[in-house]
């Protein structure tokens, strides 16, 4: 039997190799346009870097050792050009010599994969606007940068090729900057996922422009050219990377009336088949069943080319023992310290795929968090009600490919999230947990679906109004500092139990904390004491990161940097003494808040203008850190990023009121009960005097206390008739406070406020501004606000909705507590 393959990489190779073993006697002859067959593409990246130092270990076969090896003759730079299925044969065009010739066959297996899409864009032949698909390509990208001391590049495309290439350049000292159309890299996981990835990213500076899409390369001359956006932002560059997907190479298939399907891929059976059976198709061109939804799709990854090689060679010499199924697109790809492993569906394509599902997220450790390096892992799942796995990623420094091959697998199986609970994986303290990460995604699915918890996502949060539901917080008051969800009212969880008649029972609660551990505790509390409960899956990490996801703003002004120093957010503007002492705090493997309260507790310790070098794996803490340093007033002098460990240094501050304040637990807290004009003035020359002495000051504003910090304007808020005749009544802020004492129908009140003025003495408005300047946290007791119909859209901003357990930890932290 004479056997022919078009395509020597992947898909081609491995049919090649697989039927020698099984037919010994047969004719194997491989056409490959390209001079190479059997290389790595999925190692190209790493070779433009040098990460893989070696070009000839991408070589993973030629044509001579696989003469002498199989015994198969491959022809290298000889396309084949067409397909005569009548007369089985086909005609192949000698590159090289530009002559051609004729080959007939028995069998003929395309395997020609897929090539890059390149829009029809002004300036795609520019010279440096390139794209990667084979060891020429590879080569040219490198001689490019080499021959044009390449320093700014832009990768167009967020997808696994072009997130690849973005590292790889920056890796060579390249500044990148990396444009996508859609609103997030890596399409196929989601939104909320894909923000870590983007954080990651821009931690390691690339420059990030997503929802926007390439309208133009500009040739400006001497090699520079700008990259026009639809928004109408241009980046200037040297060098452009084309990466916006791939599409099938199924020009001689269509030519020679082979069926394909709706996307252009070839139709196949599970033998690989094509419509005319002499014919097989595998690898990227071909057309497969995607095993979640059951729709014929395309799969381009190498694991189901070579896989299909095998089943191709099996079926030709007459084995059909076994079929290709399908696939669920499993795959895994590096971003930096990252891996983003992904099986089945994201919860988006299910939705858009019209498949009801549930999703819940977990942040768990890779290893046990006593053992040395434990680093966070991000896991979400997808799942229908009887509890089949529709999808699953994950993401972190270390594990997230392991966990997501377990569930691949599982998925294959037909295992559903009770499995998931029950699996027995390998475990000692420096691979796993007891309870694998894996095992608790199927608790909490599991939990979910026999009506033990109820969640609700992070896009849903905007769905609901403080007004409608109680956002309960049940994460430690330092914690808040990392930014909470408005209206929400903070009850750590050791206090739940206790301080149950502070939540509200008509209304629906919805509960959180960092990572949704907490939350879970709380909710199974309150849901035993009659709440109507939710807890928010993923918690505020998740929440927080997904809607802080910056890179969206198609206004951002664009500009590749060029890389001065590996990763890092602050370092370059601000000088670090490096003669001031460095106190290491080692936070890896604590779980927030841990490494914040490490922090604090070592800045406790520190003298005014220290450095502490923290090093946390947790992966809210960059956002933490940043926020905790503008809230205290010590500076974070860099933030960089190691194998998966974030290590911030931070400088003590020292004249800022607050640095030393909250060091030295010297706070003031105050009850400001009183709406008199007098006991206004009283409360913030007292709290204005204390922030300026370095102390933290807060006030709880309750009862009339809250007329001081209501808006001077009309707010259109929708109130009831009573909660209207209550907001008439009372004075609209500080401009219409009235003495307690000789108002005199308004006289004595104009009187004090002209002496005031007349001894330079600030209004209270002023004095609200310079009380927020000075870092004052203006608290509204949210229980009051109710009582008196005042709504958040009334106070002036930047002040806080607060419970009594806020005043009261502040009032803890505090040396003296004055009710006014
Ligand atoms: P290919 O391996 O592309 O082979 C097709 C060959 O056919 C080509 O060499 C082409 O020149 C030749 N050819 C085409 N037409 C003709 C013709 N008419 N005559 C003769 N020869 C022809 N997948 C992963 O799973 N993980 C990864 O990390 C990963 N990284 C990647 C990184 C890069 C840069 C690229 C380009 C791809 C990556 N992939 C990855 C995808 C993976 O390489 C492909 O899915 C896989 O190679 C497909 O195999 P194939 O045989 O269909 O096509």
């Amino acid at each position: 039997m004479k056997i022919v393959i078009v395509g020597g990489v992947a898909g081609g190779a491995s049919t090649a190799a697989r039927l020698r073993r099984m037919d010994e006697d047969a004719e194997i002859i491989m056409f490959e346009k390209g001079p190479y067959i059997s290389f790595a593409n999925c190692g190209l990246p790493y070779h433009i870097s040098g990460v893989i130092a070696d070009r000839e270990s991408l070589l993973l076969m030629t044509p001579e050792r696989l003469k002498e090896m199989f015994n198969i003759n491959t022809l290298v730079n000889h396309e084949v050009i067409s397909i005569d299925r009548q007369h089985k044969n086909i005609t192949v065009l000698d590159e090289k010599t530009g002559k051609k010739h004729i080959e007939t066959y028995d069998k003929l297996v395309l395997s020609p994969g897929a090539h890059p899409f390149i829009p029809p864009v002004a300036g795609k032949d520019l010279p440096g606007v390139l794209s990667l698909r084979n060891i020429p390509d590879m080569d040219e990208i490198i001689e490019y940068i080499n021959n044009n001391n390449v320093k700014k590049a832009v990768v167009i495309g967020g997808g696994f090729i072009g997130v690849e290439i973005a590292e790889n350049l920056q890796h060579m000292g390249i500044g990148v900057a990396l444009v996508e159309m859609l609103p997030q890299v890596l399409g196929l996981i989601d939104p909320e996922m894909a923000a870590l990835v983007h954080q990651h990213m821009a931690l390691h500076k690339i420059d990030l422009a997503l929802g926007d899409g390439l309208a133009a390369i500009e040739d400006l001359g001497d090699g520079k050219k700008a990259v026009a956006l639809n928004s109408g932002r241009k980046i200037e560059t040297e060098l452009v990377i084309m990466a916006i997907g791939v599409r099938p190479e199924n020009t001689l298939a269509k030519e020679a009336g082979i069926e394909l399907g709706a996307r252009g891929q070839i139709e196949t059976n599970q033998y690989m088949q094509t419509s005319d059976p002499d014919i097989y198709a595998l690898g990227d061109v071909s057309q497969i069943i995607h095993l979640v939804t059951g729709k014929k799709t395309g799969v381009a990854l190498a694991g189901p080319a070579s896989k299909q090689g095998r089943i191709v060679a099996d079926h030709i010499v007459g084995r059909p023992s076994t079929k290709f199924v399908g696939a669920q697109g499993t795959s895994v790809v590096k971003v930096f310290d990252l891996g983003v492993a992904s099986t089945g569906l994201s919860s988006a394509a299910l939705t858009r795929e019209g498949i009801e599902h549930k999703n819940v997220i977990v942040h768990e450790k890779n290893h046990a968090g006593y053992y040395p390096n434990a680093t966070e892992l991000v896991l979400k799942l997808s799942f229908n009600d009887e509890g089949k796995i529709l999808g699953a990623q994950a993401i972190g420094p270390d594990g997230a490919d392991k966990r997501i091959d377990v569930i691949a697998t599982a998925m294959r199986a037909g295992m559903t999230v009770y499995d998931l609970e029950e699996l027995e994986l390998a475990y000692a303290p420096p691979f796993g947990s007891s309870r694998d990460p894996v095992n608790v995604l199927g608790y909490a699915a599991g939990n979910i679906l026999r009506g033990d918890m109820k969640v609700i996502e992070w896009n849903q949060v905007a769905d609901y109004s403080p007004e409608d539901v109680t956002f309960l917080d049940v994460r430690e008051p330092i914690e808040l500092i990392a930014g909470k969800i408005e209206g929400s009212i903070n009850i750590p969880l050791g206090e739940v139990r206790d301080r149950l008649n502070e939540i509200p029972k008509d209304k629906p609660v919805i509960v959180y904390c960092a990572a949704g551990k907490r939350a879970y505790f709380a909710y199974r509390d309150l849901v035993q004491h009659g709440f109507d409960v939710y807890n928010l899956t993923g918690g505020y990490k998740t929440y927080g990161i997904a809607i802080e996801d910056k890179y969206i703003d198609t206004t951002k002004k664009l500009e590749v940097k060029p890389v001065v120093t590996a990763a890092s957010t602050a370092s370059e503007s601000k000088e670090i003494k490096m003669d001031a002492p460095r106190i290491k705090v080692n936070a890896t493997g604590m779980q927030c808040p841990g490494p914040i309260l490490k922090l604090y507790n070592g800045i406790q310790e520190a003298n005014p203008g220290d450095v502490l070098e923290v090093s946390a794996t947790d992966s809210g803490f960059a956002n933490d850190v940043k926020a905790w340093c503008d809230k205290t007033g010590n500076e974070l002098l860099s933030l960089d990023i190691d194998n998966g460990t974030y290590i911030a240094t931070v400088q003590k501050g020292g004249a800022h009121p607050i640095a030393s304040s909250s060091a030295a637990g010297s706070g003031k807290a105050m009850v400001v009960f009183s709406g008199d004009l007098d006991k206004a003035i009283a409360s913030f020359i007292i709290a204005n005097g204390s922030a300026s002495m370095g102390h933290q000051v807060t006030m709880f504003f309750t009862f009339w206390g809250l007329n001081i910090l209501r808006k001077d304007t009309y707010v259109p808020v929708k109130k009831t008739f009573v909660e209207k005749m209550f907001g008439w009544m009372m004075p609209r802020g500080a401009k219409e406070l009235t003495l307690s004492q000789m108002n005199m129908a308004g006289a004595g009140t104009a009187m004090i406020k002209s002496i005031m003025k007349k001894h330079h003495v600030d209004s209270v408005e002023q004095m609200i501004q310079t009380a927020r300047e000075n870092g004052v946290r203006l608290l509204a007791c949210q229980m009051s606000m109710e009582l008196m119909g005042i709504k958040k859209e009334e106070l002036l901003d930047g002040v806080e909705l607060a419970g009594v357990a806020s005043f009261v930890a502040a009032s803890d932290d505090s040396n003296a507590t004055l009710f006014i």
